[in-house]
């Protein structure tokens, strides 16, 4: 396993030879995987197996794996779980080709050539957790809470006919 040249690849030269590239990734070199996550700790490991299938279409097989810290959606703590997934993708020209067999995601390849990273990216988006979080109801309730905005700054607080005994009592004194 390398970290190799990030240059896109020859999908259907590769199909062809049924070529299987590896390569692993810091999450920190991904930025739309590092939206999601707490920080840019960890590194994606990526198996790409180029085929073709029985109408000789381009396709691979792309398996993932991850050691990411999320950010838990309720409490914000971060949390370690790893990720791992597998899907078959087809290549195609651009978004309008259709992909006969459901099962299979499109991934257009300009020119027929396409970047590893951007495969090993697309899977890890497609199996993330939407909203990650802790699992333990316990540790979300220990995490540090912001501190409460003071009780003299919430307008809320103020009682609704302090303004009209103030109008009034300026009428009694007319
Ligand atoms: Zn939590």
């Amino acid at each position: 396993m390398s970290s190799g040249s990030d240059e896109p690849v020859d999908c259907e030269r590769l199909a062809s030879e049924r070529a299987t590239l590896e390569r692993e990734y810091p999450l920190a070199g991904l930025p739309r995987v590092r939206d999601v996550l707490a920080d840019a700790t960890g590194t994606l490991r990526a198996r790409v197996a180029f085929a073709r299938d029985g109408q000789g279409r381009a396709i691979a097989t792309v398996a993932i794996e991850a050691n990411p810290r999320w950010r838990c959606q309720r409490c914000g703590l971060p949390v370690e779980r790893t990720l791992a997934s597998r899907s078959v993708v087809e290549f195609v020209a651009d978004e309008r080709t259709e992909v006969p067999d459901g099962d299979r995601e499109p991934f257009v390849a300009p020119g027929g050539r396409v970047r590893l990273a951007d495969l090993a990216e697309e899977e890890f988006l497609l199996a993330a957790p939407l909203a990650p979080s802790c699992d333990e109801p316990e540790r979300c309730a220990r995490a540090p809470r912001p501190a409460p905005q003071s009780v003299a700054a919430a307008p809320a607080t103020r009682r609704p006919f302090d303004g009209l005994r103030d109008l009034l009592q300026k009428t009694d004194r007319t």
